[in-house]
């Protein structure tokens, strides 16, 4: 009977294989887990997102509490939290992602003066024209950033409707959210809604996105003297409505305490989002000052 060669053995070579396949897949893991993100809470609708590095402000708010605001049409309100930070909190900066320029709650005076510190702003048609360092992006619109720090950076602007709807869009005027894009997002897209209500595009942005982190304004915003109970951002049974619709993996709520037009309490938004089966396992409830690692 004739022997098979010695030199080439296919099951031997079949596991060799293997273990090369998977040598190289537990690898890839190992380079995409690498992906640093870490989200420190400032104050309202500002915190700093912090990307392998490359570092992302969001509506700057920086005054201190006590003074009253005008934010338009009537619309006014008491800052009552001071904003946390450390001294290098606001350090080396890359990039601050305007959500609306036109109401304090989301650009203060401070804020605006460390605004001119960092070389990009992106944020609305609108707020674009006031502001020289920054860039106006139209819904759906999309900017490329080329930074060593973080392969393939792209950023898109989100729809928005940023008061009850049967208001006129001019009242609170144009308003973007953004979904942050690069190379090596396995679970999903960063999503930050900016001012917002629950509303029909919600149904747009699930259809385009597959959503990793979300980071929803909320607080149930309500201007009693002006428009009753309309409300200008979502509460949380609006946001438990929204990561129905768009299903991200992690969700973290700011942007709900800190002014008196904030209608919903802190303590009422824990227990629904800590109660509901859609929130509760993946709710991240960020402390003022505390960097979260997602
Ligand atoms: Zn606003």
């Amino acid at each position: 009977m004739k022997k098979m060669p010695t030199k080439f053995k296919p099951f031997k070579f079949s596991i060799f294989l293997f273990f090369i396949i998977q040598w190289n897949y537990s690898h890839s893991q190992i380079n995409l887990s690498k992906m640093n993100i870490t989200v420190t809470h400032i104050d309202g609708p500002c915190i700093l997102l912090e990307i392998n590095g490359f570092k992302i402000i969001t509506d700057p708010t920086l005054d201190s509490a006590g003074k009253i605001y005008h934010h338009g049409f009537g619309s006014i309100s008491r800052k009552t939290d001071n904003p946390v930070l450390n001294d290098s909190t606001l350090k080396n900066i890359d990039l601050i992602l305007l959500s609306h320029h036109q109401h304090k709650d989301n650009f203060d005076n401070k804020g605006r003066e460390f605004a001119k510190t960092v070389p990009l702003i992106l944020t609305t048609k609108n707020g674009s024209k006031k502001l020289s360092n920054a860039v106006g992006l139209n819904n759906w619109e999309s900017f490329a950033i080329n930074t060593p720090k973080l392969k393939g950076l792209k950023i898109t602007a989100i729809p928005a409707q940023h008061h009850p709807s049967w208001l006129p869009a001019f009242f609170s005027g144009k308003v973007i959210g953004f979904i942050i894009e690069y190379e090596g997002q396995e679970h999903g897209v960063i999503y930050i809604s900016g001012d917002t209500v629950f509303f029909d595009e919600f149904y747009e942005i699930a259809k385009r996105y597959k959503i990793d982190i979300s980071i929803f304004h909320v607080g149930s915003a309500q201007f009693p003297y002006l428009s009753g109970k309309g409300r200008y951002t979502m509460d949380s049974n609006d946001l438990i409505k929204a990561v129905e619709v768009l299903k991200p993996n992690k969700v973290i709520p700011i942007h709900h305490k800190g002014w008196s037009h904030f209608k919903e309490k802190e303590d009422t938004m824990k227990t629904n989002l800590s109660n509901n089966e859609f929130t509760k396992e993946k709710t991240i409830f960020l402390v003022s000052g505390k960097p979260d690692k997602l």
